[in-house]
Order: structure tokens, then sequence, then C-alpha cells
């Protein structure tokens, strides 16, 4: 599970942070150098590491900590905070518009589960009582609108197509206006992904974007990728705008590096989290509980 590395090591520095009774600030320092080495460890970017230790060290030196009663469970309690800050505080959701249909748009690189994460989300907003329609956008990989028919029945969601001999464009529009005439709420475009980021795959998604105007642009990617994640993050941000960022694979993901990184390098929020293979392994990803899991 997510996290587990870095959850043993912090655990452990803070076992023994507790057992001193009394802190120092050379006791604190040397914390944050375990704190340091374990969040590299877990493959979290460089950068996004020190400013975190500096800051959880800046809050925890005070003579307001060092000298209060429980010193190890104040700084605890700083890294739980800026650990959720890291991750962007609250929960984000979906950007729902007031005029129907949300047109949602997924994108992403081949294999990074965007498929079946579009036919996760669209069940989890059936039960939510909307009324989705997914889209089958993504024309060049074989078998991607047979494998979206295939989520789209298991969710219980209907699925638009126009076959692999039309633009994404035309289909993503024809789509929309099918969605409109059968009283969809929202609408989710499956978009092609490559093995790699490359012009011709970012334009196709830029005419998307331009034509079809979603109110979300949701970034599927792989967590266990590591920091290729959050660089194709990174990327995609630059060259199409994202409006938030769907983790996938956090149950294979021991180290947790994308998770705690996406966000403070993209300054986009992580909205949900995929937690394994079945249709409803999707959750709404919750800062404060990512931390609770890395501290227990
Ligand atoms: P796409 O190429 O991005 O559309 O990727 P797919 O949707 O085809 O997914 C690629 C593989 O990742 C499939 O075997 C999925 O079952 C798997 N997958 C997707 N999301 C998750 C997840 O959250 N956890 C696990 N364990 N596997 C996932």
């Amino acid at each position: 599970m997510v996290f587990e590395g870095l959850a043993e090591k912090l655990q452990d520095t803070f076992k023994r942070l507790k057992g001193k009774g009394k802190l120092t600030e050379k006791d604190v320092t040397e914390a944050m150098r375990e704190v340091r080495l374990a969040l590299l460890e877990a493959d979290v970017n460089f950068k996004v590491v020190k400013e975190f230790v500096n800051k959880v060290k800046e809050r925890s030196i005070g003579s307001e900590v060092l000298e209060s009663l429980t010193p190890a469970q104040q700084v605890i309690k700083i890294v739980n905070d800026e650990l959720t800050d890291l991750m962007g505080k609250a929960q984000s959701k979906i950007n729902f518009s007031s005029k129907p249909p949300t047109i949602i748009m997924l994108v992403g690189l081949q294999g990074a589960g965007k498929t079946t994460t579009t036919g996760k989300l669209a069940g989890m907003l059936k039960k939510q009582g909307k009324r989705p329609l997914l889209i089958a956008g993504d024309v060049y990989r074989p078998a991607a609108i047979k494998q979206l028919q295939v989520v789209g029945e298991k969710v219980g969601v209907p699925v638009f197509t126009m076959g692999d001999k039309q633009s994404p464009v035309d289909i993503a529009k024809a789509g929309i206006d099918h969605g409109i005439n059968h009283g969809n709420d929202v609408v989710l475009i499956d978009t092609a992904g490559r093995l790699h980021i490359d012009e011709d795959l970012m334009g196709e998604l830029q005419d998307i974007r331009s034509t079809v105007k979603p109110h979300e642009i949701l970034l599927v990617v792989d967590s266990m990728t590591g920091q290729d994640a959050v660089n194709v993050a990174e990327h995609f941000n630059e060259k199409l705008g994202i409006d938030g960022v769907i983790l996938t694979k956090l149950d294979g993901d021991t180290r947790g590096g994308a998770a705690l990184s996406v966000r403070a390098v993209t300054n986009k929020p992580i909205k949900f989290a995929g937690l394994g293979e079945k249709l409803d392994d999707l959750e709404p990803f919750h800062p404060d509980r990512m931390a609770s899991r890395i501290l227990g």
C-alpha cells in the first residue's frame, strides 16, 4: 500500500523522539535529517523535500514547541499539518457546470490507467445520482473503444462512439450533442494517450479543448512511475492547462513520491486516487487522510 516505506521510517523517527521527553534543537535537527532522507527515499521531488523540511524545522524549533510539555507530539503535529498542506490541504472536488452537461476531458499517457479510470469515475458519478455519458475519443489504440464499452457496460453508463475513422474533435462534439439530446448531465471524454508526450498528442488535445471547452481537464497519471508522473503532470499542465490529477495504482505504490510532489510542483490538486483494478476502486483524494496514513 502507498507510503508503506515512508510510514515505517517516519514512525520510527518519531518513536525515538517521543522517547526523549524534553527536546533540544539538536534532537529536532537530527529528526529532520531522518525525515529528509525518508522523503527522498520515497522519491519525493528534492526541492519539495527541502522546502518541507525547512518549514517543519522553522515551526518546530521555536520555544513554544520545545518548552511545551509534549514537544515530540507537537513536532509530529507540525509534520502532519505540513504533509496535509503539501498534498493540497482540503479535498478538491469536480467543478460542475451550473448549466449541464458538465464536460470532463480525461487525458494521460498510454498505460496510466486512463480508460479504466474514466469508467470508474463515470460509475462513481452515476452512484451520486448523475446521468453520465462516456465518449470514446481514443481512436488510435487498438481496442480502446471496445475497452471503454466494456467498462461502460460494467458501471451501467452509456458509451458514445463513432468508431475509429473520425477525428477525435468531431467525435467529442457529436458526443456532447448526443449527451445534450439524451439528458446526460455529465459527459466524460476519453482521449488518446501515447507512450510519450509528443507534439501531435498535445496538438490534438489542444484542439479538443478549444472546440469543446471542457469544465474540467483531469490528467490521469500512474503513481508507480514516481517523479516521471510528476514530470508528465508538469508538462501537460504547461501545454494544456489541467484542473486536477487522478493518481492511479496507489495500491501498488509503496513509496508515494508522486502523491507527495504533484501538488507542490504543478500547483494543481490531486482530485481522485485509483486504488485497484476493480471499477469501484476509485476514491476522492483526501490530503488529511493520506497524511494520517503516513504518520499512523
Ligand atoms: P490507459 O492506456 O491509460 O487507458 O490504461 P488502462 O485503463 O488500459 O489501464 C492500464 C492497466 O492499469 C490496466 O491493467 C488496469 O487494470 C490497470 N489499472 C488502472 N488503474 C489502476 C489502479 O488504480 N490500480 C491498479 N492496481 N491497476 C490499475
